[in-house]
């Protein structure tokens, strides 16, 4: 039998302190402790790919550019999400590498700057609601506004942007992805859902101002490269039925169609957990063998389908 091929989709906690701290030092040891799972499952013989996610990071290279716009030309959302690819990508080479070569199986680690197509059309861009970066007083966001971006008072806190968020339509580095994986090498990929890009009338590609989901896109790279699992490993150790209540019920093994009702029935939050599920259920229906949602300390155990919220046809 051959070994499986399994997406895996990191979530910010593999990369920034427990406080949400992103300087570097933390995204570093955050990494090099998440790196660990990973290099298990690895070394156990499954073949991987790897996908994170880049909020906080994307947050603050938007402060940079707003505070330094006057000095040196501030560049848009997808040069940004190009950017922590790039560094997220390095560092997790860094600590995959030296983890896999610890437990005597080195292994290349190749990072990619990967492009996720978008439709124009998408009514997402009528109603930019996904929070990006800092929060700012009313005269900042006006400053900011006139110069045609969305800005959202969110009452004490502060005025905050927003971006629109489409659904990922196509993973348009896919191939250098299949390359990387025939060769032997562990890709990292579709960093922050990707760097969303549109085609135009001319069929050129274009930048898109707007932020991708991170695990819808999981999903989709899993269906594009026909992966057997899709591993999202988050904060928590699955998702939960009645979470933030008396009567929380943690889900274990799960059917496509019963996680789909329960996702329906409004039981996972928009944000956070709601598109994971979505993702989950998502992939499995597409004909995917198995999703699992987990903790990091359960990603190979989750892939083997004995721990978290494990969704299965
Ligand atoms: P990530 O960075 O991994 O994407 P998120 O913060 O986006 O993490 O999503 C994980 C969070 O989802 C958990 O920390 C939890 O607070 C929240 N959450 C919301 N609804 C649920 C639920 N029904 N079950 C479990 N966690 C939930
Ligand atoms: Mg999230």
């Amino acid at each position: 039998m051959s070994a499986p091929r399994v997406v895996i989709a990191l979530g910010g906690n593999a990369m920034t302190a427990p406080d949400g701290s992103a300087r570097p030092d933390d995204q570093r040891s955050a990494l090099t402790a998440a790196m660990e799972h990973v290099a298990d499952l690895i070394a156990d013989g499954t073949e991987v790919v790897l996908t994170h996610g880049n909020g906080p990071q994307v947050g603050n290279l938007l402060v940079k550019n707003e505070l330094a716009a006057d000095v040196v030309p501030p560049v848009t959302l997808d040069w940004c999400g190009a950017q922590t690819q790039a560094t997220i990508g390095f560092t997790i080479a860094d600590a995959l590498e030296a983890a896999l070569a610890r437990r005597g199986h080195p292994r290349a680690v190749g990072a990619v700057v990967t492009r996720t197509l978008v439709d124009t059309a998408d009514p997402a861009f009528a109603r930019p609601a996904k929070p990006v970066g800092r929060y700012v007083s009313a005269e900042e966001a006006a400053r900011f506004a006139a110069l045609g971006q969305d800005w959202v008072d969110f009452g004490e806190r502060g005025w905050r942007r927003v971006v629109p968020s489409p659904q990922p339509r196509e993973i348009l580095d896919a191939p250098a992805v299949r390359a990387l994986l025939a060769a032997g090498v562990v890709p990292v990929a579709a960093g922050g859902g990707g760097v969303p890009v549109a085609r135009g009338g001319d069929g050129v590609l274009h930048g898109v101002q707007a932020v991708l989901d991170k695990d819808r896109t999981a999903a989709l790279l899993a269906c594009a490269l026909e992966a057997d699992r899709l591993v999202i490993a988050t904060d928590v150790p699955g998702a939960v039925l009645g979470y933030g209540t008396g009567e929380a019920r943690p889900i274990g093994r799960i059917s496509a169609a019963e996680l789909r009702g329960h996702l329906t029935a409004g039981h996972f939050a928009e944000g956070s957990m709601g598109p994971k599920v979505e993702a989950a259920v998502r992939f499995v229906e597409a004909g995917g063998r198995r999703a699992a949602i987990t903790g990091l300390d359960g990603v190979a155990d989750g892939s083997a389908g004995r721990a978290g919220t494990v969704v299965e046809p």
